[in-house]
C-alpha cells in the first residue's frame, strides 16, 4: 500500500490541539480542570494540552459505561448493525488517514513509514472486526442430550464494562486492537491511552461520535496510571481489564483486579530471541536482524532484542550487521528519509543509556553506537544511538530485561539445541525467530520455542487474523482471530429441554415426592 503524505508546515502549525475527556458521548473537561501537555519527542514542542482524567472522571466514565451495557441498545443490537457501525469506524479512519499519520508522527516520535503503516493497519483491523461482529458464534453441543430429548447450545455474550489500558508505542493501533474486539463482542468500553501518547486515541474519540456509537459505549479517558489507571483496575463496576504494557506494570493491575475477580488480558513485555542458523541467507538475516531490534527504535513489545548467532559465521555476520547499522539515518520522524526517530521520552533516553552502561559494565563489548548521539540536528530529540553489543552473556541484565530501546544484545551459541535453551532461558516468551535455508530444521526449532509467536525468516508481521500474545510472563490470553474476540466474550450454556415428561427426567427419582 502506498499512500503519499508529507506534514506540510500548515499542518505543522496547527499542531497544538486541545482535547478533552470524551464521557457519555460528550467531550468534557475534567472535573479538577487538571490538564497535561503531550510533548513532540523530535523538537519537544507541545503538541497537545489535554484534560487529565482524575479518579471522579474514571468513574464518571466506568458509570456511563455500565448504564451503556445494562440499560442500553448495544448489546441486544443485531450483530450484522453493530458490525455497521463498527464499519464505519474503520472507513472514517480511512478518511482521516493524513491527519492522523501526522498527529502520531509529532506526538509519539514513529517514523512517517511506520506511522503510515500504523494508520492503515488500524482500519483494516477495524474492518476485520466489523465483519466478525456480524458472526453467530453459537455453537450446538453435540453428545451432552440423547437426541430428541434436549437441545444443549453453547451462547457467547459480552462480558459487560471493558476497561482498556493501552501503552504508546502504537498509540492509535493499540486502541483499535481494544476497541475492536471489545465492541464486536457487544461490551462497552472505557480506554485510558497513555499519558505520553494521547492524541489519535481522542481523535478515535471524535470518530466514534460522528459513525453514531451509542452514548456511553465508548469512553476514552486521557490520563496516567496512578489514579485514572488504578482506578480502571479497582472498580468493582468493571468486568474485564484489556490491559497492554510493562510485566511489572501488568502485575500490579492483575493485583487490583483480583479483589473483584475481574477477568484479565494481559499483554506485557518481551525479550524475544532471534536465532541465525549457519545455513541462513546471510544478507536476508543481517536485514532481519536490523528490522527485528531498530523498529521505531526497538520500543516494541516483541523487538528481536538478543541475537543468537553460532561461532562459524559470529564475525562475518557481526561485521555485516555493524556496517549497516552505522548507514541508519536517524533524524527528524516526519522526513521520508528518516530510519530511526527518537524515543518517546527523556525518561526513556535516560533508561535506555543506563542499560548500555551497565552492560559495559557487566562486561559485554560495544560493536556498534553506544551514546546519545552528538550531531547538533538530533539535540532537540530524546535520541539512542542503535546499539550493538557482542561478547554477552545470556545472563547478564541486558540480555535478560528488557530495555525497550535500540540495544542489541549478541549472545554465541554452539548448537541447535543449545540455541534452544538460551532462548528459552527468560522469563518472557513473546516473539521469536529462526532464519534458516532448511525449513525442517527451522520448525523443529520453532516447535521447542516457548514463545507466543514464532516467526521463519522473518519478524514482527502480526495480523488480526493470527493468535498474538505471550508465553510466561509475557502475558495472559491473546489478542487476534475468534480466540482473540472470545476473550471479550463469556461462554453461555443454554439446555432447551424437549422431552417436558416429568417421569422421563433423569432427576425423577430423586428429591420430588411422587
Ligand atoms: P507501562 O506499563 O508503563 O504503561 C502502560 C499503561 O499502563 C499506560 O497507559 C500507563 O498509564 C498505565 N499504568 C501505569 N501505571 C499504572 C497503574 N499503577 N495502574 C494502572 N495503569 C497504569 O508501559 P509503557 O511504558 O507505556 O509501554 C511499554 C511497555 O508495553 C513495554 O514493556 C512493552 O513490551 C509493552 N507492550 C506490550 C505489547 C504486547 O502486545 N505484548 C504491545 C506494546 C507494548
Amino acid at each position: 500500500m502506498k499512500i503519499k503524505i508529507s506534514i506540510s508546515k500548515k499542518t505543522e502549525n496547527c499542531m497544538s490541539r486541545k482535547y478533552q475527556l470524551f464521557i457519555n458521548g460528550k467531550f468534557i473537561e475534567s472535573s479538577s480542570k487538571r490538564t497535561f501537555d503531550s510533548i513532540n519527542p523530535f523538537s519537544q514542542e507541545v503538541v497537545a494540552r489535554v484534560a487529565r482524567a482524575g479518579i471522579e472522571d474514571t468513574r464518571a466514565a466506568i458509570r456511563a459505561a455500565r448504564n451503556a451495557f445494562d440499560d442500553g441498545p448495544w448489546r441486544l443490537m443485531p450483530p450484522s448493525e453493530r458490525g455497521a457501525l463498527i464499519k464505519a469506524l474503520s472507513d472514517k479512519i480511512n478518511e482521516r488517514t493524513k491527519e492522523l499519520v501526522a498527529l502520531e508522527v509529532a506526538d509519539s516520535g514513529s517514523t512517517m513509514r511506520k506511522a503510515k503503516e500504523d494508520i492503515f493497519l488500524s482500519a483494516r483491523c477495524m474492518n476485520y472486526y466489523s465483519k466478525l461482529a456480524a458472526q453467530d458464534l453459537t455453537e450446538n453441543i453435540e453428545g451432552l442430550s440423547k437426541p430428541g430429548f434436549a437441545q444443549n447450545l453453547l451462547v457467547r455474550e459480552p462480558i459487560g464494562v471493558v476497561a482498556a489500558i493501552i501503552p504508546w508505542n502504537f498509540p492509535l493501533k493499540m486502541a483499535v486492537w481494544k476497541l475492536g474486539p471489545a465492541l464486536a463482542a457487544g461490551n462497552t468500553i472505557v480506554l485510558k491511552p497513555s499519558e505520553l501518547t494521547p492524541c489519535t486515541a481522542m481523535e478515535l474519540a471524535a470518530i466514534c461520535s460522528e459513525a453514531g456509537i451509542p452514548d456511553g459505549v465508548v469512553n476514552i479517558i486521557p490520563g496516567f496510571g496512578e489514579d485514572a489507571g488504578e482506578e480502571l483496575a479497582k472498580n468493582p463496576m468493571v468486568d474485564k481489564i484489556a490491559f497492554t504494557g510493562s510485566t511489572a506494570v501488568g502485575r500490579k493491575v492483575m493485583a487490583m483486579a483480583s479483589a473483584s475477580l475481574k477477568k484479565c488480558t494481559l499483554e506485557c513485555g518481551g525479550k524475544s530471541a532471534n536465532i541465525v542458523l549457519d545455513d541462513a541467507d546471510l544478507d536476508l538475516a543481517v536485514d532481519g536482524a536490523m528490522y527485528a531490534i531498530f523498529y521505531h527504535a526497538g520500543q516494541c513489545c516483541e523487538a528481536g532484542s538478543r541475537l543468537l548467532l553460532p561461532e562459524k559465521i559470529h564475525d562475518e555476520f557481526i561485521g555485516k550487521l555493524t556496517a549497516k547499522t552505522k548507514r541508519m539515518i536517524l533524524g527528524d520522524p516526519g522526513d521520508e528519509r528518516t530510519d530511526m526517530g527518537p524515543l518517546i521520552s527523556r525518561r526513556q533516553q535516560e533508561r535506555v543509556l543506563g542499560y548500555i552502561a551497565k552492560g559495559k559494565e557487566q562486561g559485554a563489548k560495544i560493536a556498534s553506537g553506544g551514546n546519545a548521539p552528538s550531531e547538533k540536528k538530533l539535540s532537540g530529540g530524546f535520541f539512542v544511538e542503535p546499539t550493538i553489543f557482542v561478547d554477552v552473556d545470556n545472563s547478564s541484565v541486558i540480555a535478560q530485561e528488557e530495555i525497550f530501546g535500540p540495544v542489541l544484545a549478541v549472545v554465541k551459541y554452539k548448537n541447535d539445541d543449545d540455541a534452544v535453551r538460551i532462548a528459552n532461558d527468560s522469563v518472557y516468551g513473546l516473539g521469536s525467530g529462526v532464519w534458516s535455508r532448511d525449513k525442517e530444521r527451522a520448525m523443529n526449532i520453532a516447535r521447542r520455542l516457548r514463545a507466543g509467536t514464532v516467526w521463519i525468516n522473518e519478524w514482527h508481521l502480526i495480523s488480526e487474523k493470527a493468535p498474538f500474545g505471550g508465553y510466561k510472563q509475557s502475558g495472559i490470553g491473546r489478542e487476534f482471530g475468534i480466540d482473540g474476540l472470545k476473550e471479550y466474550t463469556e461462554a453461555k450454556h443454554v439446555h432447551i429441554d424437549e422431552v417436558g415428561v416429568r417421569e422421563k427426567k433423569f432427576w425423577y427419582d430423586t428429591v420430588v415426592p411422587k
